[in-house]
């Protein structure tokens, strides 16, 4: 197996630091290379700790973060709770396709996430996830300018909200922004279509929102220029193409079991044990088959979210801002010479979600983004020559990421980012590193339990 020198398997020179450490310079497991794993592995690299990260894929961002929709950090317009989210029983109305059936844990989450759709509890709820909004948003800044990265950044983003119900519904979100001072414009349809010429002003829509200072950008490729970095600059080792297969905790030990590579010889099935001083569960949708056999059960329930990538049919047609569908939260964002349409959620039993989802339902959700792109901006994407692409995230049952220490003081997890995990993955390793670091981190101490494992 292909390792760097500062990890030897099968135990015999441990990663781990003598007992009593203080909590500078750790040698740290981050399980996950998605953008979660690697801004968390950048994160602690800075903080001065050492780091492997475990990555059962060649290479890193091929999860959920492969199939990103290119909104960077969200508004309350983003967030997956609130007034609008799922407030329609239609499937085609409010974005998300239920088969949860009528009991279940299924329904049962659905359940929760709707108390959720009171404006008050919207309110309180995002005001939680706001400061690491905003550290995120500082976070990501910093490495930009460090490094000068270049990942298809782009700014602007106009919301659109069809119907006038909805459009109530929409307005303890707009209340939101402006209690934060959020920068954004409320527009008319008709200086919708004034300000993006793509969108058609007819038939009748509600209104939009438009957020001139917002991004969207490629998440993978972040991921990956930030692997780059921390390559050259060394003391972060990516073990690629190796699966965890299990975690242990033991007193001050903190170990990670690998599977056997497909193929490999009876002799060589033994299983091989990285020791460290910490692990950090960064693993997305495969974290809580890690968490499970450490009796640490998150309510947290798998997302399946579609894309497609289309080529533009009309050049004149095609928007340049990001269009984002704010009921059924489908975002267009332009690539070049083509559209990412990405939405069309289904959310269906967790013992559903590693089988394939069947060709009906496939059609179902794709449908919806073809549907919504014709709708806002019609002629601008070749939906007949789309590629499509289908991922599965986590998203809590209060909607909220589950970020901190864990079960066991050398366990930590940063999962269960829901639609966001794009910009918020940034903020997200910079809390995990102060936390390992025993720095406190710059966060209200309401926010800091609002994401901890144990608030369930
Ligand atoms: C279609 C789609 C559109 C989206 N659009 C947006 C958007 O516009 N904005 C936004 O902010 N967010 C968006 N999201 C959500 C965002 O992509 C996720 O929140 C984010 O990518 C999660 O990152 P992650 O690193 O936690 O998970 P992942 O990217 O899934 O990474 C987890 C990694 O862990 C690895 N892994 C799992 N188990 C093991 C194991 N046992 N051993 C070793 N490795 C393991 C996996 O191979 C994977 O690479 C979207 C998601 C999807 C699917």
């Amino acid at each position: 197996m292909q390792c760097a020198p500062h990890v030897t398997l099968n135990g015999s020179a441990p990663l781990r630091r003598p007992v009593g450490h203080s909590n500078q310079n750790m040698d740290v497991i981050v399980i996950g290379g998605g953008i979660a794993g690697v801004a968390t592995a950048y994160q602690l690299r800075a903080a001065g700790h050492r780091v492997c990260v475990v990555e059962r894929h060649a290479t890193v961002a091929q999860g959920a973060t492969y199939g990103h929709g290119g909104t960077v950090l969200p508004t309350p317009l983003d967030v997956w709770f609130g007034p609008t989210f799922m407030a329609s029983r239609q499937n085609a109305r409010n974005g998300v396709i239920s088969k949860t059936g009528f009991t279940g844990p299924a329904r049962q989450f659905v359940k929760q996430l709707a108390t959720l759709q009171d404006p008050e509890a919207f309110s309180r709820q995002y005001g939680r996830l706001r400061p690491l909004i905003e550290l995120s948003r500082e976070t990501m800044a910093d490495v930009e300018a460090r490094f000068g990265l270049e990942f298809e950044q782009t700014s602007g983003l106009l919301y659109l909200v069809r119907s006038t119900q909805e459009w109530e519904q929409t307005q303890p979100a707009l209340e939101l922004l402006r209690q934060n001072e959020v920068p954004h414009h409320v527009l008319t349809p008709a200086e919708c279509s004034a300000f993006e010429h793509s969108v058609r002003a007819e038939p009748e829509f509600a209104g939009g929102v438009l957020f001139d200072q917002e991004r969207t950008a490629n998440s993978p490729l972040f991921a990956k220029l930030l692997k780059q970095t921390l390559d050259t600059q060394g003391g972060v080792q990516f073990m690629l193409g190796c699966e965890v297969s299990a975690i242990r905790l033991e007193g001050q030990r903190a170990s990670v079991e690998l599977a056997p590579r497909p193929g490999a010889s009876s002799r060589s099935r033994e299983v091989d044990v990285i020791h460290a001083d910490a692990v950090v569960v960064a693993a997305g949708h495969g974290s809580l088959a890690l968490l499970d056999p450490l009796g640490l059960r998150l309510p947290l329930h798998p997302l399946r979210l579609h894309t497609l990538v289309a080529p533009i049919a009309h050049e004149e047609c095609a928007p340049h801002l990001a269009i984002v569908d704010a009921v059924k939260r489908i975002a267009i964002s332009r690539m070049n010479h083509r559209l990412r349409i990405a939405g069309g959620a289904v959310l269906q039993s967790a013992a559903q979600i590693d089988k394939p989802l069947g060709e009906a339902l496939t059609k179902e959700a794709l449908a919806l983004l073809g549907q919504a792109t014709h709708d806002w901006i019609p002629g601008a994407a070749r939906i007949s020559a789309a590629l499509p692409w289908e991922g599965v995230k986590l998203l809590s049952p209060d909607g909220l990421p589950v970020i901190g220490n864990a079960l066991h003081p050398r366990l930590f997890v940063n999962l269960g980012h829901g639609p966001a995990g794009w910009g918020l993955a940034c903020g997200a390793g910079k809390l995990i590193a102060d936390l390992m670091s025993a720095q406190t981190p710059d966060m209200p101490a309401d926010t800091l339990a609002a994401l901890r494992a144990d608030r369930f």
